[in-house]
């Protein structure tokens, strides 16, 4: 999408373009504020593309700010791999991390400011009573009987759950709002609860942990963010977010503006749902290759820059979507077709013999790493008389929709000669185990006229081999939209990974310096570990579309 088109799709550059003409502001300063309680998925890449994009374009700083109020749910290997992947995808945060942490002594200050000014008050109910007293959408509230404690009795109490007196659910600050507005979110919040739990940065310093919409407001207002920019789920958090502001003396003021999340088809796009996929062992791990997570597309081998241009391409509206999980494939096919070498690989081998060739025959060929590309150069392939082909790549019988060898018929070998199929093998179980074929030595890099071949397919030397593993991913799940079913697991699909073993060229990781290729005819693979030092393990990114080979 052109650069102009981007402009018309992201509201929020109008904002800050309004904002910095009308000099309401002078710098823009945002922030990127995840919860370290999982990995980054594409949709925080979203954000993350959003918040620091617009920094870099109006010469602003962008924050990196872990929201950390939760120790429960949050570690370290969270906080670094957040890290990592920021780093990745290109984007440099302003300064050192920070953390909604570093500020719980001045939010702590600012409680008992409400408290002082009558705005706040400890609730000795239970979480059930808490709920019931809140009421609904079509029902008002009720007031907790607790609410018209006086100062000094919010003071002690607060200064108790501070101290450790109460245990876990038995006391919570809340701010004094009203019990009856039409905004839930507004009917006395809570803006700090008791936990008891180790945090990783603050230790054993706290037992009560303000609340994401206690902390966030403040951390920024402190931070002097400019723009606040979350996902529409907030949109009602934001009154709360301006009354905080407003009854605190803080003296800077930040605002708050929402987009809509990013949601991919047939993926689901929740840390903690993708927890449970970990935590079930449905996949391998956060960086499963089937993830939508960042960790996952990157050893699935997207790049940052495909990532960054999908991120473009989504805009920035307020409108609920479902993007096609193909506009994020189209995004890395651009990028490697014309980056990525071209290589040969056989997944399911079944063997050619040329029967008029010496068994001790050797010819080295000359191919070209990328067809349209000279200046990648070009490597050494064998073309001796035993050859693997690919399984599918053969028919006993013609058949109108196929283009492969065909037994009496001919075919070309890629950058090689013209073949033709005369007799094939089985086993007892009548599975082939070779093809007999003659090759016509007139025909390399020559192509008779009048003389019909069927296409042109994929072979390696069986003497120029290398044993390899390839791990051929599809959707995760079997439904477009799973993030709307409440069991989710029930849409699983169970064919997303496919194990083909065959081979690779030899030379293959040896002799490019890359570590993505095409595998020509088949599709874009991305090498992920060595097994036993001679086995390569390859995750497919994507598939070509092989319906029609061309001849050649
Ligand atoms: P999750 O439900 O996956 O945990 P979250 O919103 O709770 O998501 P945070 O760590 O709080 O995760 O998110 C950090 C930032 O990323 C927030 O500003 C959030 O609004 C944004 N974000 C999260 N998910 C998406 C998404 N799917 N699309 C766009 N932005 C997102
Ligand atoms: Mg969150």
């Amino acid at each position: 999408m052109k650069k102009d088109n981007y402009k018309q799709t992201n509201f929020i550059k109008h904002i800050i373009e309004k904002d910095l003409k009308n000099k309401l502001i002078s710098v823009i300063k945002t922030r990127f504020p995840p919860e370290p309680n999982g990995y980054l998925h594409i949709g925080h890449a979203k954000s993350i593309c959003l918040n620091f994009g617009l920094a870099t374009e109006y010469d602003g700083t962008c924050n990196l700010r872990f929201d950390d109020t939760n120790p429960m749910k949050e570690n370290i290997e969270y906080i670094n791999s957040i890290k990592n992947d920021i780093k990745w995808l290109g984007f440099k945060w302003n300064n050192d991390v920070k953390f909604s942490s570093m500020y719980f002594d001045k939010i702590y200050k600012y409680a008992i400011e409400l408290i002082n000014n009558g705005l706040a008050y400890v609730d000795l109910l239970n979480q059930e009573e808490i709920r019931k007293y809140r009421g609904t959408l079509k029902k008002p509230g009720i007031n907790s009987p607790y609410r018209n404690q006086s100062i000094e009795k919010n003071l002690l109490l607060f200064k108790q759950m501070k101290n450790g007196f109460f245990s876990t659910g038995e006391a919570c600050l809340r701010a004094k709002i009203n019990m009856c507005s039409p905004f839930i979110i507004m009917r006395d919040p809570v803006l700090y609860r008791i936990i008891f739990y180790e945090h990783h940065q603050t230790k054993n310093t706290w037992c009560i942990y303000p609340t994401y919409d206690f902390a966030h407001c403040i951390s920024d207002a402190l931070e002097g963010i400019t723009h606040s920019i979350c996902t529409l789920e907030f949109q009602d958090n934001r009154r709360l977010y301006d009354w905080i502001l407003n009854k605190i003396n803080i003296k800077y003021r930040a605002y708050q503006y929402e987009y809509s999340r990013l949601n991919i088809e047939y993926t689901i796009l929740s840390k903690r749902k993708l927890n449970i996929l970990v935590k079930k062992n449905i996949v391998t791990g956060w960086d499963d290759p089937r993830m939508p997570t960042i960790s996952g597309l990157r050893r699935r081998g997207y790049t940052p820059s495909s990532i960054r241009t999908f991120c473009d391409k989504i805009g920035v509206t307020k409108q609920d979507n479902l993007i096609e999980m193909s506009l994020l494939e189209s995004c890395i096919k651009n990028d490697l077709n014309t980056n990525a070498p071209r290589a040969m690989a056989i997944l399911d081998p079944i063997k050619i013999r040329i029967t008029n060739l010496p068994t001790n025959y050797l010819e080295i060929l000359m191919v070209p790493n990328h067809p349209n590309q000279p200046n990648m150069g070009y490597r050494s392939v064998y073309f001796t008389n035993e050859l693997y082909i690919d399984r599918s790549d053969f028919y006993e019988q013609e058949t109108i929709e196929h283009n492969g060898l065909i037994l009496g018929k001919e075919i070309r070998l890629r950058y090689s000669y013209i073949i033709k199929a005369q007799k094939i093998k089985k086993d007892k179980y009548k599975n082939i185990v070779e093809i007999q074929c003659i090759y016509d030595k007139e025909t390399l890099g020559k192509h008779p006229k009048n003389r019909k071949v069927k296409g042109v397919i994929h072979w390696l030397s069986t003497k120029n081999t290398r044993p390899a593993i390839f791990n051929l991913y599809d959707k995760l799940f079997n439904i477009k939209n799973p993030e709307k079913e409440i069991n989710f697991l029930q849409h699983i699909n169970t064919e997303s990974l496919i194990i083909k073993k065959g081979f690779v060229e030899l030379n293959l990781l040896t002799t490019n310096i890359s570590n993505v290729y095409q595998f020509e005819r088949i599709g874009y693979f991305c090498f992920d570990k060595q097994i036993n030092n001679t086995i390569a393990t390859f995750n497919r990114i994507i598939s070509l579309n092989i319906n029609k080979t061309k001849k050649k």
